[in-house]
């Protein structure tokens, strides 16, 4: 046993403390924003403390899911973490395995993003959890979440259920001074029982299970550890406030605020599904007026279902989209309460637009693109190459995969038209991997006119730098077996294949002209822009070829390369009309030489 000590902890460090400190004997993950550092952290906990268990980045979510949950059917306490749109890769073995029950105790965290800030969506996963029929615990801080770990695995143990914990993006990415728990090192018992009528059910037993589901979700409705709590036990009103997650710890703070909190009774709800049954009779039979505050949507609302007394989201009394910020909770609380309070507003600092880096091989890649195939349709994906969009090179985002997928949809589309658009799809390496080896294998089979750029950075760069399949180490730095994208892509059945450094520009734009070409008639064309993430590689100590570059006179502020290009280290000068030019930030360049070959009048040259 390690010593109990306190320390200042991210929410997903807080969480992945909370798995060690419970016996998790297998952690799996794919990266994405906001849940990417939990598996990180855990790998720390293992490596720190020499811990026996599986860590693993896996291909995707539902790979990831899978082999937790196999851990948990042989006895060992099992956890998954990704992100809210993650788990709709992962709800098919979700939907299952809520029938199938578990053995191990098993806790599935999925990180959700209201807001949005850095999602395609703004789903609330406790409403996947009733989809599934599962119970969703709801932390509202990072002390809260790492707690809720241990209260997941004796809830998913004592009902035999996966558990879902459902943190939001300011749980996960706040700090709190966190107070550690000694981490178990005895090993559970490795205990695979066969029972191939439960593991392996027929749909005649799954209808057994269902109501064998149902009769634990109505257990879990009177399980006393995780039931509504009253925070102020002597407010008395006809009048109530529930809230659960991270809103909850915003109205708690707003009720002192406005000095009703010895006034208004104030419940938060941990587990939000299945709503306890005890709580419900009681909040409809004790009070007139019900204020629920809960991100993102209408769950504990939807249970308490009395829409003349239950004012929420389904009623419109609490915004239907959007993060609930401090200051909207006060405007709702205030208006509930019949208070005339002044609204106080946080302002935030204007945004910059997010963009590449300097330096971004991504960057060389879309304009190569855009001059091989101007008149293209660009189909793309998840990743910082999202970003290409501000170079005019990205025309769809759709989700994981869709790329090459949606590639396909538009060849067909105009399959019959006289003239049909080029058609350049690109995708990460890590996304490829994920979801775009099948969408591949399809375009083939369908003799998909297109060229497919895979960008391989040999990372997994907008989350963080997690390794791919590629990379040839694991979560927690240990060596692996790598999986070699350019065969993946022949064995997919592609015939025209080649492999470029995007940096070459010249050499880069004919050879995607080429690509294009073959594609018009041929099928698919797949290009492998080959060049590390230069975040990646400044952190390892690489820094690759240097080409200094300096703008000369002959630049006339014409802004193309801002507007096309649009590398931040570029810098427009347009207070004199008159003298209008660019020059480069020398603290942003990393001296990669790629706009060498961006400016028509040939403005920039190497420094000698
Ligand atoms: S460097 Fe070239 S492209 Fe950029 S503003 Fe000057 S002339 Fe225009
Ligand atoms: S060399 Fe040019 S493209 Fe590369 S970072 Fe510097 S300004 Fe940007």
């Amino acid at each position: 046993m390690s010593k109990s000590k306190r320390k200042l902890l991210l929410g997903n460090e807080a969480i992945a403390r909370g798995l060690v400190e419970n016996g998790c004997a297998i952690a799996t993950s794919y990266p994405g924003t906001p849940a990417s550092e939990i598996l990180a952290a855990v790998a720390f906990f293992q490596n720190q403390e020499s811990l026996s268990m599986h860590t693993q980045w896996a291909i995707n979510e539902k790979v990831a899911f899978e082999v937790a949950y196999a851990g948990c059917q042989a006895g060992l306490r099992a956890a998954v973490s990704m992100k809210q749109v993650g788990l709709n890769v992962a709800s098919d073995p979700l939907m299952s395995a809520a029938y199938l029950g578990t053995k191990g105790g098993f806790v599935l965290i999925s990180a959700d993003d209201p807001g949005p800030h850095s999602s395609q969506t703004e789903q609330d996963s406790r409403l996947m959890a009733m989809f599934a029929k599962i119970p969703v615990l709801d932390p509202d801080s990072p002390r809260q979440a790492k707690d809720m770990m241990g209260m997941a695995y004796d809830l998913s143990e004592a009902h035999q259920i996966p558990v879902m914990v459902r943190p939001t993006t300011r749980v996960c990415h706040s700090r709190q001074d966190i107070a550690l728990g000694a981490i178990p090192k005895n090993k559970r018992v490795v205990q695979f029982e066969k029972n191939p009528a439960r593991w392996a059910a027929t749909p005649k037993f799954r209808l057994q299970l269902h109501g064998e589901l149902e009769e634990k979700l109505a257990a879990i409705a009177r399980y006393r550890p995780t039931a509504p709590k009253k925070l102020n036990p002597r407010a008395r009103s006809k009048k109530v406030i529930i809230a659960s997650g991270v809103v909850a710890a915003h109205t708690k703070d707003i009720l002192k605020e406005l000095k009703i909190w010895s006034k208004i009774p104030f419940y938060q709800v941990i587990q939000p599904f299945p709503l306890h049954t005890r709580f419900i009779n009681q909040m409809i039979e004790t009070y007139e007026d019900i204020l629920v505050i809960e991100e993102t949507m209408g769950v504990i609302e939807m249970q308490l279902a009395d829409r003349y007394r239950v004012k929420g989201k389904n009623s419109g009394a609490v915004p239907r989209v959007g993060e609930l910020g401090p200051e909207k909770i006060q405007k709702i609380v205030s208006d509930f309460a019949g208070l005339k309070s002044e609204v106080f507003s946080i302002k935030s600092p204007p945004g910059r637009r997010p963009t590449l880096c300097p330096g971004c091989p991504h960057r060389a890649s879309f304009f190569a693109i855009k001059k091989a195939a101007p008149r293209g349709i660009y189909t793309s994906d998840i990743g910082c190459y999202t970003l290409g969009l501000n170079m005019g090179a990205v025309d769809t985002v759709l989700c994981m995969g869709a790329a090459i997928s949606q590639a396909s949809g538009f060849y067909h589309a105009y399959k019959k038209e006289k003239k049909r658009p080029d058609i350049v799809a690109t995708i990460g390496d890590s996304t490829f991997f994920h979801a775009g080896v099948p969408a591949l294998i399809d375009a083939v089979v369908q003799k998909v006119g297109f060229v497919l750029v895979i960008l391989d950075n040999r990372t997994t760069a907008m989350t963080g730098n997690q390794p791919t399949p590629a990379t040839g180490h694991g979560a927690c730095g240990e060596e692996t077996e790598t999986v070699d994208i350019r065969s993946l892509v022949e064995g997919c059945g592609v015939k025209f294949l080649r492999e470029a450094n995007p940096y070459d520009v010249k050499d880069f734009i004919t050879l995607l002209k080429e690509a294009v070409q073959y594609s018009r008639k041929n099928g698919p064309a797949v290009v492998i822009s080959k060049y590390p993430c230069v975040l990646h590689r400044a952190r390892q100590g690489g820094s690759g070829e240097i080409i200094p570059v300096e703008v000369s006179d002959d630049c006339d502020g014409c802004g193309y390369c801002i507007k096309h290009f649009e590398c931040p280290a570029l810098i427009y000068h347009d207070e004199d009309k008159d003298d209008k030019h660019v020059t480069i930030d020398p603290i942003l360049c990393t001296e990669c030489g790629v706009c060498l070959n961006v400016c028509p009048k040939g403005a920039f040259v190497q420094k000698k």
